[in-house]
């Protein structure tokens, strides 16, 4: 296979969450390019099998663990295989790896505010930072884009559209979308399962039916905000704080193919697109090797095939998640680390079959009534706001199903 030429300097990268989704597509692409890049460390929540299997076939330098109640089972499969990588445990371990000194790369795919921390401390490292942890810049994007500022970090996104707007837009963006002749980010929505359906159908959906996504393999969670477009809303946050847009320069527009990946629209009348086949090995290859481009293993697009692609309207009615995100965005400071919180919490009692899918956008709403946001100056306004929202999301369940929420997210 054809190489790619990064100066012959092999990077090394530690993978935050590793054994999700995002991290096995990562892999992949790392596997396919052994002189390029080199795995420094990889993490999991609870997934001893999936992290000591990923250990035994790439021999990472440490390997991170976060659920405590396997620590000792982690360390047995370990011994019993004969892994010689080091263990190390927790938030601490998370954060070690992400801003060790031999570290170039840190591929941040953990899911939820669990991500922040580490992700946060690999922009304070000043290292090349590749986000797929949409919630980090939701609950901080402040924090975050002044870290990347002030430790001169590159972030680089992984979320499809953000990834395919990044290709698209001219490369002095940062001087200003409006000095660089964009006029809007067009951020394209396959609208989920659950597009053609109508509010009363909603009520009976079944956590299987909505993580059942009809172009993406996704984690649960993800798959369950494409269901509700949260997903979408979270998603325009993050352009705002990417690319330094305000909510009214960024369009949602319906396309339940994901072949189009999302658009730029110029001041001239031009649109600029990235269409490819919806396979995360894209972006993930793309953030590694940039500028470079490099093989990824996923099938040339063939739009004479494909035939017809289609666009459509949002209609937020049927999607209120999405309006929620707006109204957060503009109240600005801690208010989207509300949304976010709040978010986690329904999501997770839903994917618990403790509260029905359309009482989801209820309990982020309460959330964000009750508690009243204040500007973000440091972490800690941002987890206050986020245990907040955890309580008052976990009240609102419990009052209106007569069920016991945990407040985190078990993934
Ligand atoms: P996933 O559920 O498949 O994997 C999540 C990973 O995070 C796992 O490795 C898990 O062990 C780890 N994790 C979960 N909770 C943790 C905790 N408390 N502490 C430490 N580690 C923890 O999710 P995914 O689909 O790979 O998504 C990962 C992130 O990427 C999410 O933020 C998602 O929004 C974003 N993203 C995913 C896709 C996709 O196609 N899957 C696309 C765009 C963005
Ligand atoms: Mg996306």
């Amino acid at each position: 296979m054809l190489q790619i030429d990064l100066g012959h300097v092999v990077k090394h990268v530690s993978l935050l969450g590793s054994t999700g989704t995002i991290g096995v597509n990562t892999l992949d692409v790392i596997s396919r390019h052994p002189d390029s890049f080199q795995l420094f460390a990889v993490t999991a929540h609870s997934n001893v099998e999936r992290l000591a299997e990923q250990c035994g076939r790439f021999n990472p330098r440490y390997a991170v663990l976060c659920d405590e109640q396997k620590i000792e089972a982690c360390q047995q499969v370990f011994r019993r295989r004969n892994i010689s990588t080091e263990l190390l445990f927790g938030s601490e371990g998370l954060q070690r790896i992400a801003s060790d000194p031999r570290v170039d790369i840190v591929m941040a795919a953990i899911v939820g505010a669990a991500g922040l921390k580490p992700t946060l401390a690999a922009a304070r490292a000043g290292k090349r930072v590749l986000l797929a942890n949409k919630e980090a810049l939701v609950m901080s994007g402040k924090l975050l884009m002044d870290a990347v500022r002030e430790h001169d970090a590159e972030l680089l996104p992984i979320d499809s559209e953000h990834n395919a707007i990044f290709q698209s837009l001219p490369v002095n963006f940062s001087q200003g979308l409006l000095q660089a002749g964009v006029k809007r980010i067009i951020l394209t929505a396959s609208g989920g399962p659950f597009r053609n359906m109508k509010q009363p159908d909603l009520e009976s959906v079944t956590p299987a039916q909505a993580v059942k996504h009809p172009n993406w393999v996704m984690g649960k969670k993800i798959s369950v905000d494409s269901a509700t477009m949260m997903n979408k809303g979270l998603e325009m946050i993050e352009a705002c704080w990417l690319f330094d847009a305000t909510p009214d320069q960024v369009e949602i527009l319906i396309h339940p193919e994901s072949i189009v990946h999302s658009m730029v629209r110029y001041r001239d009348g031009s649109v600029i697109a990235q269409l490819s086949n919806p396979d995360m090995r894209i972006p993930i290859a793309y953030g590694l090797g940039y500028p470079a481009r490099m093989d990824t293993g996923v099938a040339d697009l063939d739009l004479a095939a494909i035939g017809k692609l289609n666009f459509a309207a949002l209609n937020d009615d049927q999607f209120p998640c999405v309006n929620l995100a707006y109204q957060a965005m503009a109240t600005g400071g801690t208010a989207t680390a509300i949304l976010n919180g709040a978010n986690e919490v329904a999501v997770d009692s839903f994917l618990k079959e403790a509260l029905p899918f359309r009482s989801i956008p209820a309990v982020i709403e309460f959330a964000l009534r009750e508690i009243a946001a204040v500007p973000v100056r440091e972490l800690d306004d941002v987890l206050r706001a986020d245990q907040a929202a955890r309580a008052a999301a976990a009240d609102w369940i419990k009052t209106h199903t007569r069920a016991s929420i945990p407040l985190g997210v078990s993934t």
